[in-house]
C-alpha cells in the first residue's frame, strides 16, 4: 500500500493525496492554490496529476474532506481527465455542484453524498468519515481501512469544544481507532507555530455584539463566504441587537442560499433586507454581510470601499468589520482597501490589537495537535497541510511526545511512502508532482514559458523592432523602427536605440540570401543579437518581438 502526496506538503494550498493498494487508487482532496504575485496573470494553480493520468485505469474515486478551495478547487480542472466518482458531505457537494455547473461539467459528474459516521467501500479501501470542527461546516477526517492497516487523514481541523452548529469534534472516533491501532496518521500542520488552543468559533461573539450595539450607523461585516459558522453568528447577533441582515457579493449570496436550503444556516423569516432595499434601509437597523475580505479586485467589499457598489453606499460613521485573516500576500491590497474606508471616515475594525477577537483561526494549535496524537497513537506520523517549516515543527512536536511508536516521516509533495504487509514503512522514489498554472479566464493551462514572458514584460518591458523589407529585392527599406514600452526611459535611451538600429541593419546585411527569404530566421537572429546587446548595455532582459513588414 502506497501513499503518494501530490500537493500541500511543503507548500500552502492545492492539497491532494493518492492512496494505492495493488491496482486501486483513491485520491483524497483536489485543491487549488492562489498564485503568488510573481506568477503574473495566472489565476489559479493546481497540482500536477501526471501520476494519476499515467495510472488512470486504476483511479477509482476522489474523496473530499471539506469545501475549502484548497481541497476542492482543482476538481473542475482534473475531473474531465480522470472521470471518476466524487465522494463528499452534503455541503461540500452542494458547493462543488455549483462549480461543476459553471464549468459545464455537472451532467457528467458522479457525485456521492456521505455523512459523518458513515462508511464507503471503494475497492480494497473502507473509509469512515469522522466529523471534525473547522472554520466551515460539514468537515470530515478520513479513517481509511486498507489491507495493511488503518490510515487516518485529518483534513483541516481544530478541536472546537463549543461549535456554533452544536456538532462536536468526534474525539471518540479517534480514540476508538487509537485503541484498535492506527498504522499512520496524516495531520494538519497549519497552526503548529501557535502555542495553546485555538479559540472556539464562538469567541468572536463578545466583540461582534459590542460593535453591533455601539455602531452609530450601518455595519458591514466581511468574511469568507464559506465561513458558515461566522455568517450564522453575524445573523444571530444582528437580530439580537435589533438589526436586520443583508447579503452582497456573488459568492456570499450563493453560499448563503445553498447553506440555507440545506438547513445549515438558520435565518428567521422576515429578517433579511432585500438587496435592492439596502440603500434606503434605516442604517441603524442594518448589518450587511459582504464577500471580499481579502480585497479581491471587483469583490463586493473592494467596490464598497471606493463607494462604487450598485447596492450599497458607505460613508462617515458606518462600520466595517473584517472578520477574516489577512492572508500573507494580500496585505497590500487589504490595507489599501482599509485606507479607502478610513478616507471616507468609516469606522474600520480588523484583526490585531488587544481587544477580544473578531476572527479566529479554523486550524488546530499545538495543544490540539498533541491531543490528537495522544488519542490516535499512530505507528507512523506524517505532517501535512503546511509549508516546510510547519511540517518540520509538527514533526518536532510529535517527536517530543511518546505517541508515535514508529517513525515520523517529514516528506514533501511527490514523495511516496510504501507500507508493507508486515506493517513497516519505507520512503520510495519520488513521482512527478508540481504546479500547473491555469488562466481561469480561458480555462486553459498556462505554460511556464508564458509566465516567464509576463515576468520579463513586467520587470523589463518590451522592445518591438519593426523592419520593412522590400519583397522583390530582399533589401531593407530605410532604417528600422524600434518601439519600446516599459523600457529605457533614461537619457541615454536614444543613443542605445540608435546603436540597436545599427545592430539590426548589420544582422540583416550579414545574413545569407536564403536566410533573408526566411523571415522566421531573420526574426530569430535579430532577437538574439538585440537581446545580447541590450542585456550588455542595460542589464535588462526585455521581451523582444521583431516584426517584419513586407513592402
Ligand atoms: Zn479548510
Ligand atoms: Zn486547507
Amino acid at each position: 500500500m502506497w501513499t503518494i502526496p501530490l500537493g500541500g506538503l511543503g507548500e500552502f494550498g492545492m492539497n491532494m493525496m493518492a492512496l494505492r493498494s495493488g491496482d486501486d487508487i483513491i485520491v483524497v482532496d483536489a485543491g487549488l492554490m492562489f498564485p503568488e504575485q510573481e506568477l503574473l496573470g495566472v489565476d489559479i494553480v493546481i497540482p500536477d496529476i501526471s501520476y494519476l493520468k499515467q495510472n488512470k485505469r486504476m483511479v477509482r474515486a476522489i474523496v473530499l474532506t471539506h469545501v475549502h478551495e484548497d481541497h476542492i478547487g482543482a476538481i473542475p480542472y482534473i475531473l474531465p481527465d480522470l472521470e471518476v466518482p466524487v465522494y463528499g458531505t452534503r455541503f461540500t457537494l452542494a458547493i462543488l455542484r455549483k462549480k461543476l455547473e459553471e464549468h459545464g461539467l455537472l451532467d457528467d459528474a458522479d457525485l456521492n453524498e456521505v455523512s459523518p459516521g458513515g462508511t464507503t467501500r471503494i475497492g480494497p479501501f473502507e473509509i469512515e468519515y469522522i466529523h471534525v470542527t473547522h472554520s466551515t461546516i460539514d468537515c470530515v477526517a478520513l479513517a481509511i481501512r486498507t489491507p495493511v492497516g488503518v490510515i487516518i487523514h485529518t483534513g483541516d481541523f481544530k478541536i472546537d469544544p463549543t461549535p456554533v452548529d452544536g456538532k462536536p469534534f468526534d474525539l471518540h472516533a479517534f480514540a476508538r481507532y487509537g485503541q484498535e491501532r492506527v498504522l499512520a496518521l496524516f495531520s494538519d500542520s497549519t497552526n503548529v507555530e501557535r502555542p495553546g488552543f485555538t479559540p472556539s468559533e464562538r469567541a468572536v461573539v463578545v466583540r461582534l455584539e459590542e460593535l453591533f450595539r455601539a455602531a452609530p450607523k450601518k455595519v458591514v461585516v466581511s468574511c469568507f463566504s464559506s465561513s458558515i459558522h461566522r455568517i450564522q453568528q453575524v445573523v444571530d447577533i444582528a437580530l439580537h441587537a435589533g438589526r436586520k441582515v443583508g447579503f452582497v457579493g456573488r459568492s456570499m449570496v450563493d453560499n448563503v442560499e445553498i447553506a440555507h436550503e440545506l438547513r445549515k444556516l438558520r435565518i428567521p423569516d422576515g429578517s433579511v433586507v432585500r438587496p435592492q432595499d439596502l440603500k434606503s434601509y434605516e442604517p441603524t437597523r442594518l448589518v450587511v454581510l459582504a464577500s471580499g475580505s481579502q480585497a479581491e479586485p471587483l469583490s463586493a467589499l473592494s467596490r464598497i470601499a471606493v463607494d462604487n457598489h450598485r447596492l450599497l453606499s458607505i460613508g462617515e460613521n458606518d462600520t466595517v468589520i473584517l472578520s477574516a485573516r489577512i492572508i500573507p500576500g494580500n496585505e497590500k491590497a487589504i490595507f489599501r482597501m482599509i485606507d479607502h474606508l478610513f478616507r471616507r471616515r468609516v469606522l474600520v475594525y480588523y484583526e490585531g490589537g488587544r481587544s477580544a477577537p473578531i476572527h479566529v483561526s479554523g486550524h488546530a494549535s499545538q495543544e490540539e495537535m498533541k491531543i490528537l496524537l495522544q488519542l490516535v497513537k499512530p505507528k507512523y506520523f506524517i505532517p501535512l497541510h503546511g509549508e516546510y517549516r510547519q511540517l518540520f515543527r509538527h514533526a518536532a512536536l510529535a517527536e517530543q511526545m511518546a505517541a508515535v511508536s514508529g517513525e515520523i516521516f517529514l516528506i514533501e509533495s511527490g514523495q511516496p511512502i510504501e507500507f508493507t504487509d508486515d506493517g513497516r514503512a519505507y520512503r520510495r522514489e519520488p513521482v512527478t508532482a508540481g504546479r500547473v498554472l491555469v488562466d481561469s479566464g480561458s480555462l486553459e493551462e498556462i505554460e511556464e514559458v508564458v509566465v516567464r514572458d509576463r515576468r520579463h514584460l513586467a520587470a523589463d518591458g518590451v522592445v518591438v523592432p519593426i523592419i520593412a523589407i522590400d519583397k522583390h529585392t530582399g533589401l531593407l527599406e530605410g532604417s528600422p523602427e524600434i518601439v519600446t514600452r516599459g523600457f529605457l526611459p533614461s537619457e541615454d535611451g536614444a543613443e542605445i536605440l540608435n546603436k540597436a538600429r545599427e545592430i539590426i541593419l548589420r544582422t540583416v546585411e550579414q545574413s545569407s540570401p536564403e536566410e533573408k527569404t526566411d523571415w522566421s530566421v531573420i526574426k530569430e537572429k535579430i532577437r538574439a543579437d538585440l537581446k545580447r546587446f541590450l542585456n550588455k548595455q542595460t542589464a535588462k532582459r526585455p521581451l523582444i518581438l521583431p516584426v517584419i513588414l513586407e513592402v
